[in-house]
């Protein structure tokens, strides 16, 4: 497999330093190693392997050139704060990633996702303060706009969370914000507008709907759309994720502390990226030709999600590389392969 991610070693300007990606061996996690690491950066990688993977890091390992920095794994839990405190230790630059993702996890367990989310974000940043850390860099979530039903949404007009999950990446920016008035300390918050791309788990009853469907679409297995099929997201190819991670860690010290939108500005609905999808596939001559099957609303899921990214493009020069169409297609011949490796496609 080639690599999926652009050069990002621009953006560097020959600058090298030590990061530390926390949920490393995850979907957002590992994209982030390989572009650091692509890019000559050393990296310290923190995981307790409950949602990621060990195989992300040896693809990761595998797509590598030789010139590649250097990386480490700790293999700990940001519950514990000594393993926080050691993960921290040398480090310039912290991506922080790890979280138990999905709302309908959050309705599941909420203490969990509480002590993992909330709990595991203070030790993080409170480590990363007492180390005197240059840059912290946390995945907030676009879940935080809840009920504020304006589109698209602005950084600054958010509603009532509407999921335990939603309450704990609220909580993060709170905790963020009080860091920054109380210490001086200040962290920047990424709205993630649904993420996809390569080494997005398709599995577990907590898939996102972009493996989920693409995995069912390969296995010839019903496709199940909650709701009416106009329920709408802003889907984010993983690659501008990554490169507003950067950008927001190599940004000057006057846009530290500040939330932003991490998007395209592209409002897809579910019945289109059924279509988008299926017809991709297609390219790739694998046929699908049931109808999807509707379900009822899930609860906790907002109806819409539209993303304004002025504020990302102005302040940190922020510009998506991929738009839904582009990202599925560079996304699509992962997934294949994936699935022809794990026996699930012919
Ligand atoms: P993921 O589940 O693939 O990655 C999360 C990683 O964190 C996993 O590798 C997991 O093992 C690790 N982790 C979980 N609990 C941990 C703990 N207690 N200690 C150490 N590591 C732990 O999910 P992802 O999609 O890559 O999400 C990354 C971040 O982005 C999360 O904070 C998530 O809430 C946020 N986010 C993601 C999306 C999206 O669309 N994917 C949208 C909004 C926000």
């Amino acid at each position: 497999m080639p690599p999926t991610a652009p050069d990002f070693a621009p953006l560097f300007g020959g600058h090298r330093a030590t990061w530390l990606v926390t949920g490393a061996a995850g979907f957002i996690g590992s994209n982030l190693v390989e572009a650091l690491l692509a890019a000559g950066q050393s990296v310290v990688g923190l995981d307790n392997f409950a949602t990621g993977y060990q195989h992300n890091l040896d693809e990761v390992e595998r797509l590598l050139p030789a010139d590649a920095g250097a990386f480490r794994l700790i293999t700990g839990d940001i519950r514990e704060r000594a393993a926080c405190d050691a993960a921290v230790a040398g480090v310039d630059y912290i991506l922080h990633q790890a979280a138990l993702g999905s709302v309908p996890r959050s309705i599941d367990e909420p203490l969990i996702s509480h002590d993992v989310n909330v709990t595991g974000f203070v030790n993080m940043l409170d480590a990363a303060r007492r180390a005197g850390v240059k840059r912290f860099v946390y995945a907030a979530s676009s879940s935080t706009y809840g009920d504020e039903p304006s589109l698209p949404k602005r950084e600054e007009l958010i509603g009532n969370p509407l999921s335990p999950y939603a309450a704990t990446k609220l909580a993060n920016e709170i905790y963020a914000a009080v860091y920054a008035i109380t210490y001086g300390f200040r962290a920047t918050g990424l709205r993630y507008f649904n993420v996809f791309g390569p080494r997005q788990d398709p599995d577990g009853a907590y898939a996102a709907v972009i493996p989920k469907w693409t995995a069912a679409m390969i296995a010839g297995d019903d496709v199940v759309i909650n709701g009416d099929g106009d329920t709408s997201r802003d889907f984010c190819f993983v690659a501008n994720a990554v490169q507003a991670n950067l950008r927001a860690a190599l940004a000057p010290d006057n846009v530290q502390g500040e939330v932003f939108n991490v998007a395209v500005g592209q409002r897809t609905s579910l019945t289109q990226l059924f279509a988008a999808l299926r017809g991709e596939l297609g390219r790739h001559q694998i046929h699908y030709d049931r109808a999807p099957v509707m379900a009822e609303f899930r609860p906790g899921d907002v109806r819409h999600s539209l993303a304004d990214i002025t504020k990302a493009q102005s302040l940190l020069c922020y510009a998506p590389s991929h738009d839904i169409d582009a990202g599925i297609a560079a996304a699509m011949p992962w997934y294949i392969d994936f699935f022809r490796r794990t026996g699930r496609a012919g």
